[in-house]
């Protein structure tokens, strides 16, 4: 944004203006920000453009989760949601429109995959909560507390348009987030994850869902290209200067697919020396698709054993899923490059 005002002859603090009479006020028409001058906000009305998707739908759950869905172009909208809590309250966003990754149990990875979201529309959607979430909770305290790249996309592989939005959400004049309350969640994509460290240290989420090469490689096809020990070896590098930090395990519960005693004692034995939290994602079956979710016993026994090993594992509360909101069920309309949706479709029929 100083660029951009330098390259119009602009002062720099005219950035920092800017930025916050739009992510701060909520204000989009350049002719509204009055400490502009009549010339600067003229000029800026025929070199630039606020916009944002446009809402196509947007949906309060019994549980107070609320989702939208969010037109990004004539042939892709994107889904976002919104996850209230007693202390805080989390938004699950989207970095692509669709997914290349294809895992098997993924409703997002069966649409195929159309195209990456630019860095102004992963801000749009925050932009477009905040607002809208003040008006519903009629408070202009900070109700977005928390943002997950846990909506439709692999954030890795929208690099360099995810890294700018983390920092905008996290610049003192807009959003001012906290490094720490912001998540990536990625499949391992594991160059990308050295990159972020260096670029953006958030706090970092990584899909496991498996405990051994053989069986993530069937449910997480990127397997075959980077390995459990290589991801956890970037895993490790991650959070290596900070003390602290663990890195957040996703793993799926899916019935008699990894959610045996055996399979909790492997993922125990793999994270033994890695800073790890395991998060417990109870499957959330959607259109099509065959997997079945872990019965209430077979979660438990999986999470108290890991337990007994030492580990912190937790149990993901399914939420919204009366809306179609819950994890892994976000599938948007998106136009399909990649021809899987047909091929799906087609396993599918026969
Ligand atoms: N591409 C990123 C973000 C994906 S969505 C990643 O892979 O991490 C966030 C989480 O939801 C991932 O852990 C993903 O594996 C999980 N997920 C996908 N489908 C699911 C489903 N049907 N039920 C439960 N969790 C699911």
């Amino acid at each position: 944004m100083t660029q951009f005002f330098a390259g119009l002859g602009q002062k720099s603090f005219r950035a920092s203006q800017v930025m916050k009479w739009i992510h701060q006020r909520g204000v989009l028409q350049f002719d509204d920000m009055t400490n502009l001058s009549r010339s600067l906000r003229d000029e800026l009305s025929v070199v630039a453009d606020v916009s944002l998707p446009e809402i196509i739908s947007d949906q309060i759950s019994t549980d107070g989760t609320r989702k939208w869905l969010l037109r990004i172009d004539k042939m892709n909208a994107i889904e976002m949601v919104f996850i209230p809590e007693d202390h805080r309250g989390t938004l699950c966003i989207s970095s692509q429109a669709g997914c290349k990754l294809d895992c098997a149990f993924c409703a997002t990875g069966k649409q195929g995959y159309s195209r990456d979201l630019s860095t102004a529309e992963i801000v749009g959607q925050l932009w477009l909560a905040k607002f809208l979430l003040a008006e519903q909770y009629q408070t202009d305290d900070r109700i977005v507390s928390n943002i997950v790249f846990m909506g439709m996309g692999e954030p890795l592989l929208n690099f360099d348009n995810v890294i700018p939005a983390m920092h905008i959400m996290q610049d003192d004049f807009s959003f001012g987030l906290s490094r720490r309350r912001i998540t990536l969640s990625t499949a391992g994509i594991v160059p990308a994850i050295d990159r972020l460290k260096e670029q953006c240290p958030v706090s970092l989420a990584v899909s496991l869902h498996a405990p051994n090469n053989e069986l993530r490689d069937s449910i997480v096809p990127l397997n075959k290209k980077y390995p459990i020990q290589v991801l956890l070896d970037a895993c490790r590098r991650y959070v290596s200067d900070s003390p602290r930090a663990r890195v957040t395990f996703e793993y799926v519960m899916l019935q008699e697919v990894n959610d045996a005693p055996e399979q909790a004692k492997q993922l125990a034995e793999i994270l033994a020396d890695v800073p790890a939290k395991i998060n417990l994602i109870p499957f959330n079956p959607f259109k099509g698709s065959t997997f079945k979710r872990s019965s209430n016993n077979r979660i438990y026994r999986f999470r108290d054993f890991l337990h007994s090993q030492g580990l912190i594992a937790t149990i993901r509360k399914t939420r919204g899923d009366d809306i179609d909101a819950a994890c892994g069920q976000l599938a948007g309309m998106v136009t399909d490059r990649t021809r899987r949706s047909q091929r799906y479709l087609k396993g599918h029929s026969q």
